[in-house]
Formats: structure tokens, C-alpha cells, sequence
């Protein structure tokens, strides 16, 4: 059995998370192989160390000393190392960097550095090996990652042993260092899982879990125990802030599953991403597994008499669209008239001209946007089973006097997807939460 565990900025803040992961990883002995965060904020007025590297760099860029940032970062680690009696002489380390700080150093390797730290101080002290992401995540030349070529060499390094490892940067085939995106330590830990075969992939943050609605528009919104790859899938196109796409993509093809924990809670099992769930019975549990959406979109109508029989309409609307690269979030239609759902700001810099050449390629009778649109997805593997349940989700929007703009549902009856003003979104949500959830 083996348990690859990731742990976020917020739980490598200070001396104390360090022993509430050691906890952790002493409590299941199949968590051996341990994926870092740089340091993140303690406090609400803390900063994360990544933003204050890559604050050191905009420094260097324009030759402003940046001496004082760098002793923040520098004393907030050996600050941990002291604290927890780590015998780990960083200053070595710390003096070396600032030397090539003076001297040139790319803002990737800089800003690396702070997983870097991370994991040599929590390797030392939890008694693992340090296996550094420059030897086993690589990248193409494009940017993409090599995820054969990774999968490769973590799996000969980490053979057999008990290890921490940095996220967020890997190598280029030139060797130099390059980062993820920001939140990739998430990607480092799905890789390091999936290369591993790992028997679970454990995400372990400052919440315990996803929940199932927006917290800022419902209060104390529960928490998804369970919730399989698709559903997150829609969930997360529609508006949920999830976990980044590329964090799920390697443990889905690998069909390991994601846990999110929590490390300031660590009895609570967290929500459980899987491919699906064969032990539960479809008609048992909640009918929506969780509510997203979002506001800042607008619906393009273009009405013709007759457009629903002439051949090719459709592809001609879709490539004016693509031409001013705006991606169609949803696309209903009616008799003779096509719609598009598309976000604000990728159509307002553009609409006039985007307008134009439909008036002017389609010579349709109509054309009609409507503004202001909100989109809600309601998401549920168990609607499929369960006969009613768009009467039910329509009802319950009617009676609280939510006007329905657009419906859209998958084949899959994995989702309904509701399009509403914008000044009627707070009431949809906390509707449908009410009634399906609470
Ligand atoms: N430290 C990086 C960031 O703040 C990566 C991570 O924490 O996942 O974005």
C-alpha cells in the first residue's frame, strides 16, 4: 500500500504544522512518499514566501535591493528549522543563493526555492529522503510535461524508500529549472502518484474538502464526501474552485484516487474523487452531489426563418465566434434559431465586430444578446436514476421566483445547466441547496 500525500502552503506555514504532518504521516504507514508547498501565510496578514521569491526577483529585474525580503525568507525557515531543533545547516544554502541572486539567477530557480526549503527541512525532520523534482520532473521543450519520461525516473529514485519532494518546478531538457503554474505543487503531487501507482493520492489543505456550494453564498455549506472525476469535471468548468485540471489528469488516467484532508483536521475523511462508486446505491444519498456557477455571460440568439433546414448555418455562427477566439461555453437551440451562451470578457472587446459579421454572413431576420447572464450547474451522478429530478430542480427555481433563461442538459444526466439573470444567481444557489442538499 502505498499513499503519496501533498501538503499546501497554508500547512507548511509554521513549526507547528510541521508536527501536525509528522502526526499525519506517522498515524498510516503508507504514506511514504510526501509532496511540499513553499511556506504560506500563518495569518491573514502573512505572506506566502512564493510571492515574496518572485517579489525578490521584480527586485533584481530593475536593480532595487531586495536584502530585506530575502532576510524574511531566509529567517522564516531557519525560523522552523530552530523552532522544531532540526540539525540542518541551511545558512550555506541561503548564502549561495544570494550570491547567484547578485550574480543572475532566472526567476524560476529562484522562485523554486521555496519548495526547495520546504522539503529539505521536512525531510530532515521527519527522517526521509530528500529526492529533489530537478532530477525526475521533466519537461518538453514546449512546456508541456514528459510525463512518460517523469514517470520514469521518479519511479527508479523513489524505489523502495521514504521521501519528500518539492512541487512546483521541474527541469527542461536543457537543464534549466522550470516552474508549474501557481498551485502546482497539487500537479508535482498527482504526478509523483501517478508514477508511482500510488493506492491513493492524498491533497491535504486547510479545508476538509469541496463543498457543495459556494461558501459565500451559502453559510456553512457541507462538504462532498464523494464525488467521481466527471462530476468534479462539470462542477469545476462551471465555476467551482476546484483543483487545477492538470492535477486531475494524471491520477484519472491512472484511476488512483484524490482525497482532499485536512491538515488542521485530520479525523475527518475530507471528499473522496473517484471514477465511481460501485458500492453505493443509486437512490440512496442526496440527489445533487454539489452546486456551481457563475455570473458574466451573455446569450447570443441568432434567429432565421427556415435556418434549421439549411446545411451548414450553425458551423458559420461557430466560426465567427472562433475567429475572435471566443470559447462557447453552451450552445441551445431552438426552430430557426441558434444560441450561444459565451463569457463577458471575452465577447465585449469584440461585439461590435463579432455582431457585424453575423448580421453580415447570415442575413439573419434577429440577432438578440442578452446581458447579464448567470449560469448555474446543478451536478449529480444519481439524477440519472431518479425520474422527476429536472421537474423537481425547475419547481423549486419557479417557486422562488427564479426566471429560467436557458436550460441545457448533458446526454449523461450527469448535470443541468440553468441560465438566470444575474440579479436572481444568490437566490438559485441557496435555493437548490435548500431544497436538495440541506
Ligand atoms: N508555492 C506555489 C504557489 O504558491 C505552488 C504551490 O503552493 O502549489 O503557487
Amino acid at each position: 500500500m502505498l499513499k503519496v500525500a501533498k501538503f499546501g502552503g497554508s500547512s507548511m506555514a509554521d513549526a507547528a504544522h510541521y508536527r501536525q504532518i509528522r502526526d499525519i504521516i506517522v498515524s498510516d504507514p503508507a504514506r511514504r512518499i510526501i509532496v511540499v508547498s513553499a511556506a504560506g501565510k500563518r495569518n491573514s496578514q502573512d505572506y506566502k514566501i512564493t510571492d515574496l521569491l518572485y517579489l525578490c526577483h521584480a527586485h533584481l529585474k530593475y536593480g532595487v535591493p531586495c536584502d530585506s525580503i530575502f532576510e524574511t525568507i531566509r529567517s522564516r525557515y531557519l525560523g522552523i528549522r530552530d523552532e522544531l531543533g532540526i540539525d540542518l545547516p541551511l545558512e550555506d544554502d541561503f548564502d549561495a543563493l544570494f550570491a547567484d541572486m547578485k550574480t543572475g539567477i532566472s526567476e524560476d530557480r529562484l522562485v523554486s526555492r521555496g519548495e526547495y526549503f520546504s522539503a529539505k527541512l521536512l525531510a530532515k525532520f521527519l527522517g526521509f529522503d530528500f529526492i529533489d523534482s530537478e532530477l525526475w520532473v521533466r519537461f518538453k521543450f514546449d512546456g508541456s510535461i514528459d510525463q512518460e519520461a517523469s514517470y520514469t525516473a521518479l519511479a527508479r529514485a523513489a524505489q523502495g524508500r521514504s521521501a519528500v519532494i518539492p512541487g512546483f518546478y521541474g527541469i527542461m531538457p536543457d537543464s534549466r529549472i522550470k516552474l508549474m503554474d501557481r498551485g502546482g505543487s497539487d500537479i508535482t503531487g498527482a504526478l509523483a502518484a501517478a508514477a508511482l501507482d500510488a493506492d491513493v493520492y492524498e491533497n491535504w489543505t486547510d479545508v476538509s474538502g469541496i463543498l457543495m456550494a459556494d461558501p459565500r453564498i451559502v453559510k456553512n455549506a457541507k462538504t462532498i464526501s464523494r464525488i467521481t472525476y466527471s462530476e468534479l469535471r462539470e462542477l469545476s468548468y462551471s465555476g467551482a474552485q476546484v483543483l487545477h485540471e492538470a492535477t486531475i489528469f494524471p491520477v484519472r488516467e491512472k484511476n488512483i484516487p484524490l482525497n482532499i484532508r485536512n491538515t488542521n483536521d485530520p479525523s475527518n475523511p475530507g471528499t473522496m474523487i473517484r471514477d465511481s462508486f460501485e458500492d453505493e446505491a443509486p437512490t440512496e444519498g442526496p440527489l445533487i452531489t454539489g452546486i456551481a456557477g457563475r455570473k458574466g455571460f451573455n446569450i447570443v440568439t441568432v434567429t432565421k426563418n427556415g435556418m434549421s433546414s439549411e446545411v451548414g448555418s450553425l458551423r458559420r455562427i461557430l466560426e465567427i465566434f472562433e475567429r475572435y477566439s471566443i470559447s462557447i461555453a453552451y450552445a441551445p437551440s431552438g426552430v430557426d434559431c441558434y444560441s450561444v451562451v459565451i463569457e463577458n470578457k471575452q465577447f465585449e472587446p469584440c461585439r461590435y465586430a463579432c455582431l457585424a459579421e453575423l448580421q453580415k454572413e447570415l442575413e439573419p431576420d434577429h440577432i438578440h444578446v442578452s446581458e447579464n447572464i448567470a449560469v448555474v450547474a446543478v451536478v449529480g451522478r444519481k439524477m440519472v436514476f431518479r425520474t422527476g429530478s429536472s421537474g423537481r430542480i425547475f419547481a423549486a427555481l419557479g417557486e422562488s421566483g427564479v426566471n429560467i433563461r436557458m436550460i441545457s442538459q448533458g446526454p449523461e444526466e450527469l448535470n443541468i445547466i440553468i441560465g438566470m439573470k444575474e440579479r436572481d444567481y444568490e437566490t438559485a444557489v441557496r435555493t437548490l441547496y435548500e431544497r436538495f442538499i440541506h
